[in-house]
């Protein structure tokens, strides 16, 4: 199992790091390590001294494909999620100066909680998707699928020119602005739509 993540996917949060709008999406991984088993508590690790959450839409793999076209790619995939992509701000920016791949800072273990999933016959409209993050009950992030600048068919179809997507692949589809850091003793809770789909206590 692997875990794909879509970078710079919403305009706002582009310019709140300073970044370039890209030409097509910009895609990184996590390995299967980095997902954050179910009770298992969220501890900040000690290489960092800035953690950023970064709340998404998650998209399950639902079969094995491989250069998937856009018309089909939504019966690839068949439960969405709310997930974090905790990313060491500090060591990202240390790699993005030096043109270095990112994994120290976004690919370490328990990177990537992920909520309940939710079968996506349980939305009528991908492209219309609201989901929130909050911040020990304030609102952090409110991100909308349909400001996505790459849609969710696109995201699909384009790693799968490169990456045969396989059953139980998790797609992070990119965070919207509003991101920023933890801190011991906060609380994160995620929603999509009104419902209450992810819990994170950080330790
Ligand atoms: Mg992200």
């Amino acid at each position: 199992m692997k875990i794909i993540c879509i970078g710079r996917n919403y305009l706002a949060h582009i310019k709140e790091l300073n970044n370039d709008l890209p030409e097509e999406p910009v895609f990184f991984m996590k390995p299967e390590s980095a997902l954050l088993p179910r009770r298992h508590p969220f501890y900040i690790p000690e290489f960092t001294r800035d953690l950023h959450y970064e709340g998404e839409l998650v998209l399950r793999v639902s079969k094995l494909g491989k250069h998937i076209s856009e018309n089909f790619a939504l019966n690839y995939i068949d439960a969405i999620a709310f997930g974090i992509d905790f990313t060491a701000r500090d060591l990202q920016n240390k790699c993005k100066a030096k043109g270095l791949p990112w994994e120290i800072a976004k690919s370490w273990d328990f990177s990537a909680p992920v909520g309940t999933f939710i079968p996506i016959s349980e939305f009528p409209d991908l492209s219309n998707i609201h989901f929130r993050l909050l911040k020990n009950g304030q609102i952090v992030q409110e991100g909308h699928s349909g400001r996505m600048i790459f849609p969710i068919p696109k995201l699909i179809s384009y790693i799968s020119r490169f990456i045969t997507l396989k059953q139980g692949d998790y797609i992070f589809t990119g965070t919207p602005e509003g991101v920023g850091p933890v801190v011991s003793g906060d609380l994160l809770e995620g929603f999509i739509e009104d419902k209450k789909c992810f819990q994170l206590k950080i330790m």
